[in-house]
């Protein structure tokens, strides 16, 4: 397989699972933590290699180490791995994912914002997603007719302030997630449910349907829910760890143990809340954004840019927040009609929230 992402939280998950399985690994890509990535070239030994900064080319030790967005390109060009696990955070995972589905290759997607902002352009067909929510429902439906998926939410790192404090919360208190440890990214997207919004537009495209909706369970045990057509509803609970998910993208079917049964015992009560748009603010454009889909673009390049200034300590949460909401009533009627429309109007999003920072 080919690893996008290999020194991030899934990608780690991803080495362990093939080391477990033993599949080979053609090529890594990885930005920053170059010790991290020797180190996984010294065990996994790739034929291809790609990095993040082309200056820091020669601090890898490995014959063909590629660099930049290009970089990543390339690397797939010239492999032959007929899986590609897409392990990137944000928009910069939309080019490899459309690179590997274009060469034919099977696509195991973690970067789910390739989803959510090109799911109605993408070839479905080819794609297994890494996110336990998507695994938990693929796993209860078995093909039957249903009425209405639900996925859950944790509620994030900050669940239990006031809806005040939410508003004033600084960078580092949003990435203290109760139950899941992940890249900061989706951490401070499961704090702001952008997350859940955007785990709803990827089930909407992976289960071709808008009857989807998320509640909070905060031990996170529950993962999805199905009800199905007959009235009957099954839930789908396993640890709180990825290599669940990740398994069953790599290697089908999964006959042995990943993971240590849920404690039945041991887990007392599971109860299911609403998700409040007082204290999720942005929990208000699910419906809008369901029935307009292919508006993900706007959702997610304001959040990205949103969250860059949040980050850099410029505004708090709240006003991350704000300018998400912003974005999304100044492009909300305009839906993108192609691929290249999708580009074009990811960059006007950015370059809008921007501007209004100053
Ligand atoms: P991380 O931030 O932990 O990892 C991101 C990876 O991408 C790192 O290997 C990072 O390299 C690499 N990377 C970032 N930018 C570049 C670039 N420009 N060029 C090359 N490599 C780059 O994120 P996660 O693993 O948490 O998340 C990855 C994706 O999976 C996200 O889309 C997330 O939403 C999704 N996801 C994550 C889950 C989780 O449990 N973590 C659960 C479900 C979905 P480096 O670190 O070396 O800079």
């Amino acid at each position: 397989m080919i690893l996008l992402g290999s020194t991030g939280s899934i990608g780690v998950n991803t080495l362990e699972i093939a080391r477990r399985f033993q599949i080979p690994v053609e090529g890594l890509v990885a930005g920053n933590n170059l010790e991290l990535l020797q180190e996984q070239i010294d065990e996994f030994q790739p034929e291809l290699v790609a990095i993040a900064d082309p200056a820091r080319i020669g601090e890898i030790r490995h014959p063909r180490v590629y660099a930049g967005a290009e970089g990543i390109l390339r690397l797939l060009e010239e492999s032959a791995s007929p899986r590609v696990v897409n392990a990137l955070v944000g928009y910069t995972g939309l080019a490899p994912t459309l690179k590997a589905l274009e060469l034919g290759r099977t696509l195991a997607l973690a970067n789910k914002e390739s989803l959510v902002v090109a799911g109605a352009f993408l070839d479905r067909t080819k794609i297994f997603p890494i996110d336990s929510e998507h695994f938990g429902l693929w796993y209860l439906l078995n093909d039957r007719p249903f009425r209405r998926l639900v996925i859950t939410a944790s509620g994030g790192a900050l669940r239990d302030h006031s809806p005040e404090a939410i508003r004033g919360a600084a960078y580092a208190e949003a990435l203290r997630h109760p139950n899941w440890s992940m890249g900061d990214k989706i951490t401070i997207d499961s704090a702001s449910m952008v997350n859940k919004l955007f785990e709803l537009l990827e089930a909407r495209w992976l289960f071709d349907s808008a009857a989807v909706d998320a509640v909070i369970e905060r031990r996170s045990v529950v993962h999805a829910l199905v009800e199905f057509a007959d009235g009957s509803t099954t839930a789908h609970l396993a640890g709180v760890d990825m290599k669940l998910p990740i398994a069953y993208a790599l290697e089908y079917p999964v006959t042995e143990p990943i993971l240590e049964p849920v404690d039945l015992l041991g887990i007392g009560s599971i109860a299911f809340e609403e998700i409040d748009t007082e204290r999720y603010p942005l929990w208000q454009l699910k419906t809008e954004l369901l029935a307009h889909p292919r508006l993900g673009v706007v959702l997610n390049a304001a959040n990205e840019a949103a969250m860059e200034g949040f980050r850099k300590e410029r505004y708090d949460f709240g006003t991350m927040a704000d300018r998400i909401l912003d974005a999304w009533r100044h492009f909300r009627d305009k839906e993108p009609e192609s691929l290249g429309e999708v580009m074009k109007m990811d960059k006007e999003v950015r370059e809008y929230v921007f501007a209004n920072e100053k």
